[in-house]
């Protein structure tokens, strides 16, 4: 049987009459607004925000080469994956696959939304498997979770691997790149057409230094696309999120600049961290993190933190015993965690 979205998308969700807001029914130019019962004081901040984001979504588009109906924003990428699960996972029935270790979110709203997760190991070395992943999968499983690079363990997915998990499963195939601008691998987004079941999850939280805004974006058929909007909160993302994406983005040339001094400061990092005794292996990354194999991951953690420097302890998630995860900083940042590691090297582990 071939991929169709009506199959999967739950009954409920099939027969929902979405909410419709009064910046819905008239979205036409006009002087006086007397519809949504705003105060008609304190302009602009007293209007509702636009439900659709067409003007960011313009904008956006344009960035990516894409048209508007294949974008969907939500409240960071916390939104996408919550809404994934609602409208196409049967609670008690249904479940998802995802890689193992990975971003701790796909779990999270599984449980929330009663979905069972099946976790499939990726391989020592962190490469994926897609034949272990298919094999993971029966005719209840709605979703695959891949995230490239991957979060944790900072590398990016065989793009081989991806394409064969997108075209052999009859779901829809979620593909997190939220570090997919620190990336040399190219983003999959240009093929999303030829992919009717791909949801390409990305962020203005990482690269584009706006994590504390909250927009995430899901890109996807326009079919996909609607069923997600029908679900969404009307008002999901507000007007000073809205104003401050519109800004930044045509700042992407400021963006472009800080990825290549993160990507700079990267390998200056790296280049100290290897020769530091406490640090017994770099695992490759195509971030702008470090996942680092330690020889005492708890105590380091600790004695940073004792110096006011907090890293990521991931050393008890699957495959990454006595690993910590280190975003790159600026240079004044990197250099005080190195330091730090010097003198932590010096006390009895
Ligand atoms: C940081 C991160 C995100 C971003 O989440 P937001 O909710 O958009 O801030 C998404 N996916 C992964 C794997 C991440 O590490």
């Amino acid at each position: 049987m071939e991929f169709s979205l009506q199959n999967i998308t739950r009954k409920n969700i099939q027969a929902l009459q979405p909410y419709s807001s009064a910046r819905d029914e008239f979205t036409g130019e006009a002087s006086v607004f007397l519809d949504a019962n705003e105060n008609p004081f304190n302009a602009p901040w007293n209007r509702y925000p636009d439900p659709r984001q067409l003007a960011l979504k313009t904008r956006l588009g344009k960035l990516k080469n894409i048209t508007p109906d294949h974008i969907f924003f939500g409240n960071g990428s916390d939104e996408p994956i919550d809404l994934l699960f609602r409208a196409f996972c049967e609670p008690g029935t249904d479940n998802v696959v995802a890689i193992s270790p990975t971003y701790g979110m796909y779990r999270v709203a599984a449980d929330t939304n009663d979905i069972a997760y099946r976790e499939v190991s990726l391989e020592e070395d962190f490469t994926l498997n897609a034949c272990k992943l298919l094999a993971a999968t029966d005719t209840s499983t709605k979703l695959i979770f891949l995230c490239s690079p991957n979060n944790p363990t900072g590398n990016a997915l065989q793009s081989g691997e991806i394409l064969r998990i997108i075209g052999e499963f009859k779901g829809l195939v979620v593909l997190d790149e939220a570090y997919i601008d620190f990336c040399p691998e190219k983003s999959l987004l240009s093929n999303l057409a030829q992919y009717p079941n791909l949801v390409i999850l990305q962020t203005l939280s990482k690269a584009w230094g706006l994590a504390g805004i909250r927009l995430g974006m899901a890109f996807a058929s326009p079919e996909i696309v609607a069923v997600l909007s029908k679900i969404k909160y009307p008002y999901n993302i507000n007007l000073l999120t809205q104003e401050k994406a519109l800004e930044m983005l045509g700042l992407a040339r400021q963006k472009d600049e800080w990825v290549e001094t993160i990507l700079q400061q990267k390998e200056l990092l790296k280049n100290e961290l290897v020769r530091l005794p406490l640090v017994t292996l770099l695992y490759p990354s195509d971030a702008n993190f470090i996942l680092i194999k330690t020889i005492a991951a708890k105590k380091i953690y600790e004695a940073l933190v004792e110096r006011k420097i907090i890293v990521r302890d991931r050393s008890k998630v699957a495959l990454c015993g006595e690993a910590l995860r280190i975003t790159v900083g600026t240079a004044a940042e990197n250099g005080l965690l190195i330091q730090a590691l010097k003198e932590i090297g010096k006390l009895p582990m």
